[in-house]
């Protein structure tokens, strides 16, 4: 089954992120735990998770089908100590607001250099970032989202998920999402099915399909190679739709929360009908 939903709002509270993805027809939903450009929130209360958890129930949606995004503030390869201590303590959090929530995944970009520190020490310091949060957390499992490549953030290369991936302990612990936005500008072409079909199985032989535990649809208003991290609606961006069609007609893209965070949240509904539409069609 495909399970296609939207980065939806959770403010008032968690509780309300069901209810808005079941506004837009969405079997599957993202949402942050906490205010995303914050580094410390309060912890959550328990009838705050009660709630979520009764409205997830009651709406149908499972922990598979829900991929809570951290905030865009922490950075788990960051060169510098002080700022590194703040990310990884921020991240556990981030981590264990999940497993209070009975949520199984969370979903973060891996981290920046900042031109202070080489690429692989960067991604070391990433890999041991993620084996300190599965010391103090269980049952999470740390889904690195690729990159578009902007500035010096890394992940932007298959090659850099994987060089993550090989240094954690944990491997039933470790996935990765893909963003179709930031793939298509690192340089990987999605721009046809056959383009689309190439890029899946470069992806399988270097960092291999049964990681991938979630997926960013988004169309790019940047163009291939751009590094621009831009997202578009579905069919109007540099992608366009053959792309979705591929991946909503594709079995392996089963299970796995697919979220839209395409720039118009009124046409959600409408964008979700369409690649439900594409995955009837098989
Ligand atoms: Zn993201
Ligand atoms: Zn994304």
């Amino acid at each position: 089954m495909k399970l296609i939903g939207a980065h939806v709002s959770a403010a008032g509270g968690v509780f309300n992120a069901p209810t808005n993805a079941e506004k837009i027809n969405a079997n599957a939903f993202a949402l942050f735990t906490k205010n995303q450009r914050q580094w410390v929130a309060k912890p959550l209360e328990a009838d705050a998770i009660a709630a979520f958890k009764a409205r997830c129930a009651q709406l149908g949606y499972n922990a598979d089908a829900i991929l809570p995004h951290d905030s865009y503030l922490i950075n788990l390869g960051a060169p510098e100590t002080e700022k590194l201590e703040k990310s990884r303590a921020a991240f556990i959090d981030e981590m264990s607001r999940c497993n209070q929530l009975g949520l199984h995944l969370l979903n973060f970009h891996p981290g920046s250099h900042l031109k202070k520190i080489s690429e692989k020490d960067c991604l070391k310091l990433i890999a041991e970032s993620i084996n300190l949060a599965h010391q103090e957390v269980s049952d999470v499992v740390a889904v690195i989202e690729n990159t578009a490549g902007q500035g010096s953030n890394l992940g932007w290369r298959f090659e850099h998920l994987a060089e993550i991936i090989d240094q954690v302990e944990d491997k039933s612990r470790v996935g990765v999402c893909i963003d179709t936005c930031h793939t298509f500008a690192a340089g990987y072409d999605l721009s046809s099915e056959t383009a689309t079909d190439r890029t899946f199985a470069e992806f399988d032989n270097v960092v291999g399909m049964h990681y991938l535990r979630g997926m960013h649809l988004n169309d790019s208003k940047g163009g291939l190679g751009s590094h621009l991290d831009r997202h578009h609606s579905l069919g109007e961006g540099e992608i366009g739709w053959d792309c979705f069609r591929y991946l909503m007609r594709d079995d392996r893209f089963n299970n796995i929360p697919l979220i839209l965070e395409t720039i118009n949240p009124d046409i959600w509904h409408q964008e979700i009908a369409t690649l439900r539409a594409f995955a009837a069609e098989k």
